[in-house]
């Protein structure tokens, strides 16, 4: 969702596009109706717009703050151990395809811990092979 938002109370009076000094504010009639334009990559965060507005339909508040805005929401996959996070659904896909196997959801310290119990248990193989063939 766009930082700058106008809200409701928007009349389409163009108050705000005749004063905006950096002409980030544009609009377009079109259809039987009018939509309100706002190029952020020109708009200088002056907050004039905001202040000469008659109705308060400017939200410029969280523009301002420069707060986090979440662009975008992915499944994650959670370490089979201990629930961390390991990697996102995607990404699990596009490895277990790269590497044609279905990977087990491990962190990294369950990892190191797996391989060393796969280690250990190759190495006792090991040791009873061994023991058979004397
Ligand atoms: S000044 Fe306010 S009411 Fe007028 S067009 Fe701009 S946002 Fe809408
Ligand atoms: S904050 Fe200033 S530059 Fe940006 S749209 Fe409003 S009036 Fe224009």
């Amino acid at each position: 969702m766009a930082s700058f938002q106008v809200n409701q109370k928007c009349t389409g009076c163009l108050a705000c596009v005749q004063s905006c000094p950096a002409k980030a504010l544009s609009y377009e009639d079109q259809d039987g109706q009018r939509s309100l334009l706002h190029n952020p990559l020109l708009c200088a965060r002056c907050g004039h717009c905001w202040r000469i507005c008659p109705e308060g339909a400017i939200e410029f508040e969280q523009f301002l703050q420069g707060k986090w805005e979440k662009v975008i929401t992915t499944d994650l996959v959670r370490c089979t151990v201990c629930g961390e996070p390991v990697y996102t659904a995607k990404v699990k896909q596009i490895l277990s395809d790269r590497l044609k196997e279905d990977l087990e959801a491990l962190c990294p310290r369950h990892r190191s811990g797996a391989a060393l119990a796969a280690w250990h248990n190759a190495l006792s193989t090991g040791e009873r092979l061994k023991g058979v063939r004397k």
